[in-house]
């Protein structure tokens, strides 16, 4: 008998075309442009590019211009998708935009400059969209500069702004008033920009009611199958399973230490099986607080997170050396995980490396 000899992911395109279809229910009448940096939050952007837009997306959302390029040459030229880059127009980099057909998100008087003057050098429109801070403080015009530049329209000569945007900050605490506040400031930078389509919500803002939805949404995390509001949402699939085989069961007596540097002492006799995963594959080393593994049916607590080996107390469970244990999936939520290691599911996702073996489910 030969016992597997890796650790899997395995990434569910169909769970991945399923949460795209809730979302778009729940925020019925926008479009959707799925947000895919960080090479598609760590799942392999082209695969869920190329599946989302078999499922109706004609957009998506990367960071660097570096991942617009290598998208746009993924989806090659028969998946035409505008593909929005949210660093926007870095000095220099007209060339390449250009070249890959990118739209850059501007967020700064600097970058609406730096693309007039390449739009006035090329004797092309360039196509933009146009980022206003409504109140992260994070990127994105002020409002005082929206309205400077929207009203001098010299500022603007040679753009063509196709998408207007803003990005909520407190979107995961439905009840925060900065929401009302964020979208307060947005009608007004609307109103600034008449007849241009517009931007708001992320995963969570979209579950924020119609009046955060607008044109376009840009869910991210949920589709690939985290809850929203940083906890877990039953109608979202977990697109992720990450597993790990045991290679080892021993029983470890009352008094004795598991790992490194005596911090874990047991203190009942506990049955322990050791599997061939590790923070090197991504799974976070904090998560051992409240974190826990899948065997046999049941949650089974993680005891240690090392490099390559993860400890988990597996009880009286039916367990053999070579048995799978889920440590990210359908039976190990995401949101759970992250919370325990402090952090929020997309952090858990873009962390898993490629040392372990890759399956795609439902690739088209
Ligand atoms: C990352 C990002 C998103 C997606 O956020 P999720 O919480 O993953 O849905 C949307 N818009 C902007 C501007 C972002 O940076």
């Amino acid at each position: 008998m030969s016992l597997p000899t890796s650790a899997r992911l395995t990434i569910d395109l169909d769970a991945l075309a399923h949460n795209f279809a809730v979302l778009r229910a729940q925020a019925a009448g926008a479009d959707a442009a799925p947000v895919i940096k960080a090479d598609g939050y760590g799942l392999g952007a082209a695969q869920v590019a190329r599946r989302l837009w078999a499922e109706g997306a004609q957009g998506f959302f990367v960071a660097r211009l570096s991942e617009g390029e290598s998208l746009r040459a993924a989806l090659g030229a028969e998946h035409p998708a505008t593909i929005y880059v949210l660093d926007g127009f870095l000095a220099g980099a007209g060339p390449r935009l250009a070249a890959a057909r990118l739209t850059p998100v501007l967020s700064s008087l600097p970058q609406i400059e730096a693309a007039t003057t390449f739009a006035a050098a090329s004797g092309q429109a360039l196509a933009v969209a146009l980022q206003v801070d409504t109140g992260m403080n994070r990127q994105g015009l002020t409002l005082a500069e929206a309205e400077a530049v929207a009203q001098s329209g010299d500022r603007l000569r040679g753009l063509d702004i196709v998408l207007l945007m803003s990005h909520l900050g407190s979107a995961t605490s439905p009840d925060d008033p900065r929401n009302e506040l964020q979208l307060g400031r947005f009608a007004q930078v609307r109103r600034l920009f008449p007849g241009v389509r517009t931007s708001f919500a992320a995963s969570a803002g979209i579950m924020l009611g119609p009046d955060y939805r607008n044109d376009l949404i840009r869910p991210g995390i949920s589709l690939y199958g985290g809850g929203p509001e940083e906890r877990p949402d039953a109608r979202l699939h977990a697109v992720a399973k990450f597993e790990a085989p045991i290679l080892y069961i021993r029983n470890v007596e009352p008094g004795e230490m598991i790992g490194y540097g005596s911090h874990t002492v047991i203190d009942s006799p506990t049955r322990v099986a050791v599997v061939g995963a590790g923070y090197a594959d991504g799974i976070i080393r904090a998560s051992r607080n409240g974190g826990y593994g899948w065997l046999a049916g049941e949650r089974r607590p993680v005891i240690i997170v090392t490099m390559d080996l993860i400890a988990l107390d597996i009880g009286p469970a039916q367990a053999r050396i070579g048995d799978w244990v889920e440590l990210l999936g359908p039976n190990v939520l995401l949101d759970d995980i992250a919370t325990a290691a402090g952090t929020v599911a997309h952090e858990c996702l873009v962390r898993l490396s490629t040392r372990a073996e890759r399956i795609y489910l439902g690739e088209v």
